[in-house]
């Protein structure tokens, strides 16, 4: 069984390009992505047809693609994104996820001389990570024994295709029992969970860990911007494990899920509940801001306008 068994899947994807149907979407079995995880990765949602901080993922996509030293068109990928959204019928609520890659290689060799980039872009449903049932308990983390690779090793602020270390981490949850695993970084500070950032509250005071080995979360600048706008205080900190196992109020925060109450961490449950008066009123700014013009793109503005010819 998988969690998609029952799944409609939507019938077009982009590769390279184009939109194809879902069943003939293919890449070369020798691409660097496949290979050796060569290539990156953004993630966003749309709601009511527009797109959550388009620019903010683009901007985190174009600094992944330097560091890795890939050269690609971000205003193709712009584009590619409205199109998937609009040729599925995603426009109401959904999930986007767009990859470029090293690209093919001849040969089943890692040298990354020459290569053409690949791109792939797929929308889903938005499937909800939590359930209304489960989001008035909050999702279980537990404490994973394997580390969120840092700077020293793969940097995290590349959002690059390899996540050996968040999969390994989420087995060792799903193992134990949890929903989620919380991953320290290799200093022993809390870094983030596998695919989401992590907040705790004391006395009102919001903090989310400053370590090096943490994705610099689009939600979690959001969720600082909106804490500033309610007037509470907010801070990048060292965090260690006694602080979240102190915390009155424990939340993860990414774009497939928003803001995620926790009930428990290793068995330990937040003072204030999975959703106390800090985590309640971040989640109620962040999902009123999901269609705030200031925060989000409209598809119309990125899809060509039917029947406007372009002055020649
Ligand atoms: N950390 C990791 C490792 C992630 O993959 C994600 C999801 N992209 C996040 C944090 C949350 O980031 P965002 O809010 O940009 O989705």
């Amino acid at each position: 069984m998988t969690l998609y068994d029952d799944y409609d899947a939507p019938p077009y994807i982009h590769v390279d390009g184009g939109l194809v149907a879902r069943a003939e979407a293919a890449v070369s079995p020798l691409d660097h992505g496949f290979m050796h995880g060569d290539g990156c990765f953004e993630a966003l949602v749309v709601t009511e047809g527009r797109i959550f901080m388009l620019d903010a993922h683009l901007e985190r996509m174009r600094r992944s693609l330097r560091a890795l030293r890939i050269d690609y068109d971000l205003d193709r990928l712009r584009t590619a994104i409205a199109e998937v959204v609009h040729a599925n019928g995603l426009g109401e609520a959904s999930f986007v996820k767009a990859i470029v890659s090293r690209g093919a290689s001849p040969a089943p060799s890692p040298d990354p001389r020459g290569l053409v980039p690949t791109c792939v872009v797929f929308g889903e449903p938005l499937m909800h990570m939590v359930d209304k049932q489960a989001e008035r308990a909050g999702i279980t983390l537990k404490t994973a024994a394997v580390r969120r690779n840092g700077p020293e090793t793969l940097d995290a602020k590349i959002k690059s295709l390899n996540y050996l270390n968040p999969i390994l981490a989420k087995i060792e949850a799903i193992e134990a029992g949890a929903d989620e695993a919380l991953l320290l970084d290799t200093n022993g500070e809390v870094a983030e969970a596998t695919t989401e950032n992590i907040f705790v509250v004391h006395g009102g005071r919001l903090r989310t860990p400053s370590s090096s080995a943490a994705l610099e979360g689009v939600t979690r600048g959001v969720v600082e911007r909106l804490a500033t706008d309610l007037g509470m205080a907010s801070e990048r900190a060292r965090l260690t494990l006694a602080d979240v196992y102190s915390a009155d109020e424990v939340f993860l925060t990414s774009t497939a899920g928003g803001v995620i109450p926790v009930g428990a961490v290793d068995g330990r449950r937040p003072d204030h509940g999975p959703l106390g008066p800090v985590t309640r009123a971040l989640r109620d700014a962040y999902e009123r801001v999901l269609t705030d013009p200031a925060f989000t793109t409209g598809l119309d503005e990125l899809l060509p306008k039917p029947g406007r010819r372009r002055a020649s």
